[in-house]
């Protein structure tokens, strides 16, 4: 039974993968949008409801602007790169809700929250697209997908040859991924790797936005200062350790901006 268990895995893994446009590299995700999405917005139409959505403040249009610039930035970046219609199916939506946890996040098909708490650490448009860029870079690559990916064949383990995943185990599936059970839209830590390449990805598509990539070093500077030791929800992990990642980010700046000038992009704010 073990044998058939691991050629099962084996043959899903080599059908299973998928290529990530950014970093260009095979990663195993079984779940297409198609699945995906629906349950994510579901369950974001949901937190929005549980929660108080602020509107019409200079701090939401602020949101939404720069949201819109963020993804306008992905879409030229992957339209450029050989994926055109790689976001067909999102449905970009930007949001800000009035909860002091510092703290912000992506669902899959583009669904943004930022908590009124991270604000002050963004200190303006600037700081809100270097989180917004993060979060997005999440989504693209896919990230929550292949961690549903990763705990689909855990199970697939645990159950021994059982293929079909039934809609119910799915969604079980997808609230474990995202750390969705009790509290919605509580995100869990991405991984160490997951982290890094968020950052990186982030980085590009802000300056492909116009905004400057420079300003990424400072946020995670004021967010180390701002945390105490104890970083934000989404960022929870303790790996990239903040210095690390600062300096990556200081690293990495110069090569954002050389990209955002293939996009004739060469000024920053
Ligand atoms: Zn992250």
């Amino acid at each position: 039974m073990k044998k058939v268990v691991m050629i099962l895995l084996v043959f899903m893994g080599v059908i299973a993968c998928k290529t990530n446009p950014f970093t260009g590299q095979k990663v195993l995700n079984f779940y297409p949008n198609s699945q995906i999405f629906p349950t994510a917005f579901a369950q974001y139409d949901q937190f929005l409801e549980e929660n108080k959505v602020i509107t019409g403040t200079e701090d939401a249009r602020m949101i939404t602007k720069t949201g819109q610039r963020i993804a306008a930035a992905a879409e030229r970046w992957l339209t450029a790169n050989g994926y055109p219609g790689y976001l067909q199916d999102y449905k970009w939506e930007y949001n800000l809700v009035n909860d002091e946890t510092v703290n912000a996040w992506c669902m899959p098909g583009g669904k943004i929250v930022f908590y009124t708490g991270i604000l002050p650490i963004c200190q303006g448009e600037t700081g809100v697209a270097v989180v917004m860029g993060h979060e997005v870079a999440h989504a693209l690559a896919d990230h929550g997908a292949q961690r549903m990916s990763a705990g689909t064949l855990q199970q697939l383990g645990a159950v021994a040859g059982n293929v079909a995943i039934q809609d119910e185990q799915k969604r079980n599936i997808f609230n474990q991924a995202y750390g969705i059970g009790s509290q919605v839209g509580v995100m869990l830590p991405f991984s160490r790797s997951h982290e890094t390449e968020a950052d990186r990805i982030g980085l590009q598509i802000m300056a492909i936005a116009g905004y400057n990539p420079d300003e990424a070093a400072e946020l995670w500077k004021r967010m180390k200062a701002n945390s105490g030791g104890a970083a934000p929800p989404e960022f929870l992990s303790t790996h990239p350790s903040n210095d690390t990642r600062i300096a990556n980010l200081s690293q990495w700046a110069p090569l954002a901006k050389e990209e955002a000038a293939k996009f004739g992009v060469t000024s920053f704010e």
